[in-house]
């Protein structure tokens, strides 16, 4: 925004001259809430949990990040920290917060022969995918494009290569990150190693990532796409035991949901409820072998896309996750898919009355499962499914009976499920955060709190406290 507009604005709850010298500071944006930009760029994909923000910075650069870290000290603003906006809690907007908009960080520098990248915190898996397809090489993300590759990387990453090249954080290398005393700092194995252990699924809480060196792998042409199966006991009791026994270069996301109006899905067949198993095969194996296979034996499929495709292609089938929505999202770990946890999942899903509701079961194991539980702060390595609740409508006022449906479900599945994936624990409270973490990961990770953000300047997150081991 121009410094002449920031000078006539009114409605920023902190002091426009204070604004226009961090306009005039930064090489990046500065947008107060008249900037006609403003609204747009303060959207987030949860439509439920949007809030309305002070002021936006843009940072061009990690100095940028540095002055507006210390610009929320100085003016007692609370910070947000932005990448794709995809926090289904809403972390990264507020209610007159100052956030940090990471997305104009979007450098990506590859070198292809030693398979390393460095990427800009502000770039979406899906931009990086793309970029890292040209050659043949791709970082374990998500399931969905839009999401941003740092939000998701600090709370673990779980998608469609998880069982060959682990969760997102099994890629970190280092992390560029600016303290909340505006240090600028790596961290790695080598360096600052606890920082590194902790930003492995603590979250955003110890700091402004700028910048992550993260593995690549082969990843061109794999086997993948859709198997909509009808949605019955038998296929949802069979699914888990085949999945978790494929070779681990399948990964399977399967989702109980109405058969979406998609191009591949026949028209009669759209709305009605069915077993989306998403998947990929990637590895040496494609060529020889379609993992795939007994997946099909479960039932017939009603419909088949699974086929050789360029591995970005895998998120077209997401695409409409990207479009937001006010949501609500439930976590949880299942040690297995016993007939107890079928019956709840399809009697729930059935009591559904809203716009959408999506039960997920992604299957893990295999790389994920092969890192220690404590080498990092995502702790839940030996959990073979984790188990997702969600559901979509159309306006934050329409939400409230999907929430109870969504807690509902998860209360049903008491006796079968432990723990929570933090990515996807939405505002639920404390407890749930310290669901996410076993007693000793949590009491660790409120160490390294201690130590690198004692005042808790970064509390917009699933919220560690600084020291508070009980
Ligand atoms: C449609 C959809 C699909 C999803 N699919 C998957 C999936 O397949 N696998 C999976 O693991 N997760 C998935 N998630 C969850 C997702 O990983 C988290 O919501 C993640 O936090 C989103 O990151 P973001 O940058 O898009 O969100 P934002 O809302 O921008 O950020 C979320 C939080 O991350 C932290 N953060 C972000 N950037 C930084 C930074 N630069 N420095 C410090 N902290 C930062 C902040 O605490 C912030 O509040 C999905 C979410 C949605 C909505």
């Amino acid at each position: 925004m121009t410094l002449d507009t920031l000078a006539r604005d009114t409605s920023v709850t902190v002091s426009p001259a204070a604004l226009h010298d961090l306009a005039r500071a930064v090489r990046g944006q500065v947008l107060a809430p008249t900037h006609p930009d403003f609204e747009a760029t303060a959207a987030v994909w949860n439509l439920a949990a949007q809030g309305r923000p002070a002021a936006i910075v843009r940072p061009a650069g990690t100095e940028d990040v540095v002055r507006a870290i210390a610009f929320a000290r100085e003016n007692g603003l609370e910070l947000a920290v932005r990448g794709g906006g995809h926090s289904v809690a809403g972390h990264s907007t507020g209610e007159g917060v100052l956030v940090i908009d990471t997305r104009g960080l979007r450098d990506l520098e590859i070198d292809p022969v030693g398979r390393r990248a460095r990427a800009g915190a502000g770039l979406t898996a899906g931009e990086y995918t793309a970029r890292a397809h040209e050659l043949g090489l791709a970082t374990p993300f998500g399931d969905t494009a839009s999401v941003g590759i740092t939000g998701l990387t600090l709370g673990g990453g779980i998608g469609f290569l998880a069982r060959r090249d682990g969760l997102t954080i099994d890629s970190l290398v280092s992390a560029e990150v600016v303290t909340a005393d505006g240090r600028v700092v790596t961290a790695s194995a080598q360096s600052n190693p606890d920082l590194f252990w902790a930003l492995r699924g603590g979250g955003g809480n110890f700091g402004v990532v700028t910048s992550l060196e993260l593995d690549l792998h082969p990843a061109g042409i794999v086997r993948g796409g859709a198997l909509l199966l009808p949605a019955t006991r038998d296929v949802l009791r069979g699914l888990a035991p085949i999945a978790a026994e494929a070779p681990a270069d399948l990964t399977i996301i399967a989702n109980l949901m109405p058969a979406p109006p998609a191009p591949f899905v026949p028209e009669g067949l759209v709305g009605t409820p069915v077993v989306a198993v998403l998947g990929v095969q990637a590895g040496d194996a494609v060529g020889a072998a379609d993992a795939f296979a007994p997946l099909r034996a479960l039932a017939r499929p009603l419909v088949d896309t699974v086929g050789l495709i360029p591995y970005p292609v895998i998120y077209q089938y997401t695409a409409s996750a990207s479009i937001p929505h006010a949501s609500v999202v439930r976590t949880s770990f299942l040690d297995a898919v016993t007939d107890g946890v079928v019956d709840a999942l399809l009697d729930g899903y059935e009591r559904s009355t809203a716009l959408q509701s999506i039960v997920q079961l992604r299957v893990l194991g295999g790389a994920v499962a092969a890192v220690a539980p404590d080498a990092t702060a995502f702790a839940h390595r030996q959990a073979p499914v984790m188990v997702g609740i969600m559901a979509a409508a159309e306006s934050p006022d329409d939400l409230p009976p999907s929430v109870a449906w969504a807690d509902e479900v998860l209360g049903d599945l008491r006796g079968h499920r432990t723990g929570a994936y933090v990515n996807f624990v939405a505002d639920e409270g404390d407890a749930r955060i310290r669901e996410a973490y076993p007693e000793s990961t949590y009491a660790r990770l409120a160490a390294v709190k201690a130590d690198w953000d004692p005042d808790n300047m970064f509390r917009r997150n699933q919220n560690i406290r600084p020291g508070a081991a009980d």
